[in-house]
């Protein structure tokens, strides 16, 4: 059991959802069962290296937590390998040559660009 739905759910901002994992994990005493993995953990950890300075530090401590829990740097950097399909186009790229798409939580490569009818942004 993890909180991933929450991280991935569409209805809010990416910072709203942010806050509410960080809320629950507090909450329930810093367990593991609100990290993230997979997807909602690229996308939270992506948006976390970009803003991170401009949050408490319980959002820092939540991300930290959740990346030593799906294996710490080595998993990371095997993340980063993996691959998605451009929800646009479909073309296949490797995590770290592809965008996410805050709004609609799909990948976008860099060749279509920003989602014109999602408010979200690219990480
Ligand atoms: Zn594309
Ligand atoms: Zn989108």
């Amino acid at each position: 059991m993890n909180s991933n739905h929450v991280a991935l759910d569409c209805g809010l901002p990416i910072e709203e959802r942010i806050s509410e994992l960080v809320r629950l994990w507090t909450r329930d005493g810093r367990g593991t069962d609100h990290l993230l993995t997979g997807k909602a953990f690229y996308a939270v950890y992506s948006w976390h290296l970009k803003y991170w300075t401009d949050h408490d530090i319980a959002w820092a401590e939540f991300v930290a937590a959740s990346f030593d829990a799906i294996g710490g740097r080595d998993s990371w950097d095997a993340m980063l390998r993996e691959r998605a399909a451009c929800g646009s186009c479909g073309d296949l790229y490797r995590l770290e040559n592809i965008g996410l798409c805050t709004g609609c939580m799909e990948y976008t490569c860099y060749a279509c660009g920003a989602h014109g009818s999602c408010t979200g942004e690219i990480l």
